[in-house]
């Protein structure tokens, strides 16, 4: 018998061992093994097994598994099978695949121990590895420790060293309120903790870690005496969750409810719920989830990893009243192992995490959520490049099950889906507060110029709407934000007087301005023209080149308005969790009346006081070199829109434009996808974008410019001939250097995906072994094209 195993960085062609006689009958698809590579032991998984050895290498010369990793198998089937497709879909080695959808550290035995029951009813408890050395009192073979594991007569679990492991926080009682206030005053994010505490008691470090986000605080609280840290079970603390209140649900989302339970009934199908934020999407995926536990099944819930918050946390175990599986990014490497077990062993059934929480092992998955579908945060961008969203779908067929996804500004691919029928839908109108939306006023910068009543002085990106805006709300008492959507190039061009830009004729993406040589170049197809300093579409001599940043704009505003008060939130003005944590808290504690910053500013923070938020300059993000950029600038503008009136004040948003018919800044007037996409969905057509094509993005980088120009030729030259396909470049990379390295790209768009995923597999290998100066990574469905 012949097994094929993939190890942690083969590339697609597998190696082949034998099977010994005493796995022959235990080994399955999946399951992980320990084989000799070269002079030393690796552990791999079998992708396949086969009575036949096709690996063209004589049977006398291949070697044998040395022996089972006791822990099987680690993938069920239906996982095995999601993550073969993911491999094969992502063009992504399957050892890489399979390696990164474990936990790290779980292959290595010191972090484990094993409780062996006797039939005596003897106990023992030791270290793993300690088992296997070969003088142990208890010395049993891998293949037994799988066996017992398997029937139940011994159980792993991971043995606590770390300090941090099993830590709890609790309040010190006996602290003095007048010191909570005092330094709740300097980070308000305590005042949200402190609060959580007193309803939970308890609570694990990592919960309180993730909410600070900064450990100088909780070393602070810490000192101050306010908490006290100690050991105890993580697990009953997470339990002290009080049963929220039932809500009574609307009609729409009664229907909506209706619809996700019909589905589930009849196995696989994709819902959507499509509602703007507060619309109740939330108690819609709860109330279902009630449904498949009582069904005595498992849930995932995926979100991006910002929307892991405690509050959020807290609400699912409140509404769920069972015990919840937290997977973060900011779990030590032995939780993130138990949390595996818990899962694995059925312990849990109920899952929430970020994009890799797709992994999550759990068995019989009765419901996927994906929350915040749109959102980019779904898509690693690093290898292996998956897009947790649509692993979502594709691990939803494989487990038969249902899948809901949400948000309140879908995502252009999705609006297709439901078009087309591939994905039911569900309509949330109404917010469950019934707080009106935002009135929004779209300005346009070349007009307001021209009007009579010109307030002096006022520099072009300050138009009068939003200057007087400005003055009534400090006027007021009410808080401004203003958003500057800057994102990667300084340098912007457009014509000041009819807000024309440069665009590939070809690609329709914007071309990008490069100093040097005064040219403006496509980084898709690598189309090229001098900047003129004429206009052509309005003749004028009004092209200009301008690079300014949330630092200008905040010394314009304090010239402009004495009596405000500013505070700028960007990457330069916030380098840590710590000095972010002070900008916001500045604002929200009033120090501040205008806040001022990137797209950071529209994300996460909730301001109950502001009344008016400002958008500079929306066009600024239409600069990127990305046939997406019209539908991310409406998802933002409409995010950030929502910051404005979420307390007793209804709110105004102003947006600022050179192309104030643009229709993703049209449409965020009316909240509504529909219309904007139908015309996104037309220009995506004309031009052969996805969703009418699939694009994959063949990246090189090397330290030899033209090293990396010539591997991507490979690539081009064995796609020519491809029938309905384009295979643009190569061309300089939109960010042409990181470090000392040269970067290349070569687009594919095409309806012969598979014939385009085989060719590029073939060849990477010798890629590879050719050219190992160059690096080289292929990016199926890219999300981020810099
Ligand atoms: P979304 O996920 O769409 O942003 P949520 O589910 O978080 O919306 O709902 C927003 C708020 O409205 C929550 O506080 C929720 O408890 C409340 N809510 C949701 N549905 C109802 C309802 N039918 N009646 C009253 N309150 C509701
Ligand atoms: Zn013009
Ligand atoms: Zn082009």
């Amino acid at each position: 018998m012949f097994a094929e195993i993939a190890l942690r960085n083969s590339l697609f062609e597998p190696f082949t061992y034998r099977v010994p006689e005493h796995l022959k009958s235990v080994l399955k698809e999946g399951f992980a093994v320990y084989v000799p590579v070269r002079r030393q032991v690796q552990v791999g998984f079998v992708t396949a097994l086969s009575e036949k050895n096709s690996s063209g290498v004589p049977e006398e010369r291949l070697r044998d598994i040395i022996d089972i990793f006791p822990l099987n198998p680690v993938f069920d089937r239906n996982m095995f099978q999601l993550l073969m497709w993911a491999s094969d879909y992502y063009i992504e080695p399957p050892g890489s695949m399979l390696f990164s959808a474990v936990p790290s550290g779980i292959f290595k035995l010191s972090n484990f121990k094993v409780r062996l029951n006797y039939e005596d009813s003897r106990e023992v408890v030791i270290g793993l590895s300690r088992l296997f050395k070969k003088k142990g009192n208890y010395k049993i073979s891998m293949l037994d420790l799988f066996r017992r594991l398997s029937d139940g007569t011994a159980q792993l679990f991971v043995e606590e060293t770390d300090r941090d492991q099993g830590s709890v926080v609790e309040l010190s009682g006996d602290v003095d309120e007048e010191e909570i206030k005092r330094v709740s005053e300097k980070y308000p994010v305590i005042d949200e903790i402190l609060e959580y505490l007193r309803l939970k008691r308890v609570l694990p470090l990592y919960e309180v870690l993730s909410m600070l986000r900064d450990k100088r605080i909780l070393r602070y609280l810490y000192k101050s005496n306010i908490i006290r840290i100690k050991s105890g079970d993580l697990r009953a603390s997470s339990y002290a969750v009080e049963e929220g209140r039932v809500i009574e649900l609307n009609e729409e989302q009664l229907n909506a409810l209706k619809s996700i339970e019909r589905i589930r009934e009849s196995g696989f199908g994709v819902h959507y719920l499509y509602g703007v934020t507060g619309s109740g999407k939330t108690e819609i995926y709860l109330r279902a989830a009630k449904g498949v536990l009582n069904s005595g099944k498992s849930v995932l819930f995926l979100v991006p990893e910002i929307g892991l918050t405690p509050q959020s946390i807290y609400r699912i175990r409140s509404s769920l009243m069972c015990d919840v599986a937290v997977l973060h990014s900011g779990l030590y490497e032995k939780e993130r192992i138990q949390e595996y077990l818990r899962i694995k062993n059925g312990e849990v059934k109920v899952v929430v995490g970020a994009r890799s929480a797709i992994f999550a092992p759990l068995r019989n998955v009765g419901m996927i959520v994906v929350d915040e579908e749109h959102d980019t945060a779904y898509k690693q961008e690093e290898s292996p490049r998956y897009n947790g969203r649509d692993m979502a779908i594709k691990r939803g067929q494989i487990e038969g099950c249902v899948v809901v996804l949400g948000s309140a500004t879908p995502s252009i691919q999705s609006i297709y889906s439901i078009k087309t029928g591939k994905f039911s839908e569900s309509r949330l109108t109404i917010r469950a507060n019934n707080k009106p939306l935002p009135e929004i006023d779209i300005v346009s910068l070349s007009r307001s110029k021209a009007e009579d009543d010109d307030v002096e002085g006022l520099p072009f990106y300050i138009s009068d709407e939003l200057y007087r805006a400005l003055i009534d709300t400090i006027n007021n008492n009410n808080k401004a934000i203003l958003m500057l959507n800057r994102r990667g190039f300084n340098t912007f061009i457009l014509c000041t007087s009819c807000g024309y830009v440069f665009k590939c004729p070809d690609c329709d993406i914007h071309l990008v301005y490069h100093r040097h040589r005064e040219m403006l170049l496509c980084h898709y197809c690598g189309y090229n023209q001098r900047l003129p300093d004429i206009c052509p579409n309005c003749s004028s001599l009004s092209i200009s080149k301008f690079g300014f940043g949330t630092e200008q704009v905040e010394e314009t505003i304090k010239r402009l308005i004495p009596s405000s008060r500013t505070v700028r939130l960007d990457r330069d003005s916030v380098s840590n969790m710590y000095d972010l944590e002070n900008a916001i808290s500045r604002f929200s504690k009033g120090d501040a009346n205008i806040l001022i910053g990137t797209q950071m500013v529209a994300k996460g923070h909730h301001f109950p006081d502001v009344t008016l938020v400002g958008v500079i300059l929306a066009d600024m993000s239409l600069s990127v070199p990305d046939f997406r950029v019209q539908e991310r600038l409406l998802q933002l503008l409409m995010q950030v829109a929502g910051r404005a009136g979420r307390g007793s004040e209804s709110g105004k948003v102003i947006i600022q434009t050179f192309n104030p018919f643009e229709p993703a800044i049209v449409a965020t007037k009316s909240g509504n996808m529909d219309e904007y996409a139908s015309i996104e969905l037309v220009r995506r057509k004309n031009l052969f974008y996805p969703p009418f094509s699939r694009i994959i993005l063949i990246r090189s980088r090397s330290e030899d410019a033209k090293k990396a120009e010539e591997v991507l030729m490979i690539f081009k030259n064995a796609l020519s001939g491809l029938k309905r396909s384009e295979v643009l470049g190569p061309v300089k990379s939109p960010i042409e250097r990181i470090k000392k390295e040269f970067r290349y790209q070569l687009l594919i768009k095409t309806v012969e995906i598979n014939r385009v995923r085989n060719t590029l597999k073939n060849l990477i290998p010798d890629v590879y072994r050719l050219h190992h100066k160059v690096r080289v990574s292929i990016d199926v469905d890219p999300l981020n094209m810099l």
